[in-house]
């Protein structure tokens, strides 16, 4: 009786090993990304909504800006047309989640490829770069980073700037925010004495608010990269982009659209 058991155990296990050998069920091969954005017509791109001039929401409630526009321009090369795009708002802290999860195809968000979220995710090849920089209030006393011991530094939760700063400056007091609306809020009213992140996404403030400075080092080179699901399923996908990227900078498409948003007037 014990015997037939375990045949009959072993007989069941080789079935199901010979039913997903010859049948490969659908849910367990995941399906080309690439195909899937083709069929559905639209690709799915997660954006910064509170970056400008990257990505923000105008006046029409429209989200508008330089990542906004690349994405456009890849929905044409992958779909033939610009407004093959739904766009979704990320953050910086739950981007790498949105994306590992499916819930968008894509993310375009001024995001820096590093070796650490490469474990993670996949980037494309880059299309720009930024370096770290520290905006302070126009009368502050604050010169470097050196000037930053014991001082109240913001940084938005999720950015590579968050993380650099235990090197940087490992004895500021750091203070996490959501978003740069708030941290910017912060440093206008003395809560915090530094705000760190890109210098492409500070300079904003500077064209908008003559209070606060932009300090000239850069401190990290940060390689602007659009995110993708890490795996064989994003692997068509990706070399499409890759080739977009390459062909828009071959074109200065990505030359002008850094002209049009990078300028301080928008
Ligand atoms: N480039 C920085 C990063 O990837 C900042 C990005 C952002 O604030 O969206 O963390």
């Amino acid at each position: 009786m014990k015997k037939l058991a375990v045949i009959l155990t072993i007989l069941c296990i080789l079935l199901v090993a010979i039913y997903f050998l010859i049948f490969k069920p659908e849910k367990y091969v995941e399906k080309d990304l690439y195909d899937t954005i083709l069929e559905r017509g639209v690709i799915k791109v997660g954006i910064n909504t509170d970056s400008k001039p990257f990505g923000f929401f105008d006046k029409n409630w429209e989200i508008k800006g330089y990542d906004a526009d690349l994405a456009r321009y890849i929905a044409q090369y992958l779909l033939k047309s610009p407004n093959a795009v739904e766009f979704y708002p990320v953050t910086p802290a739950n981007r790498m989640l949105k994306v590992s999860t499916g819930e968008v195809d894509i993310v375009i968000a001024t995001m820096t490829i590093t070796p650490q979220r490469r474990e993670v995710i996949d980037f494309s090849v880059p299309y720009d770069a930024a370096g770290q920089a520290l905006l302070v209030r126009s009368s502050s006393k604050i010169k470097s980073i050196a000037d930053l011991d014991k001082q109240n530094v913001g940084v938005v939760f999720g950015t590579t700037a968050e993380k650099n700063m235990l090197n940087l400056a490992p004895e500021a007091n750091i203070i996490g925010f959501r978003n740069y609306r708030t941290a910017y809020q912060a440093l206008k009213n003395g809560k915090i004495d530094a705000l760190t992140s890109d210098d492409t996404i500070l300079s904003r403030f500077v064209y908008e608010d003559k209070s606060v400075k932009l300090l000239p080092k850069r401190y990290t080179k940060e390689p602007y990269g659009i995110a993708l699901k890490k795996g064989a399923s994003t692997r068509r996908l990706k070399e499409n982009i890759d080739f977009a990227i390459k062909d828009m900078q071959r074109k200065n498409v990505i030359l002008r659209i850094r002209r049009k948003w990078l300028n301080g007037a928008y």
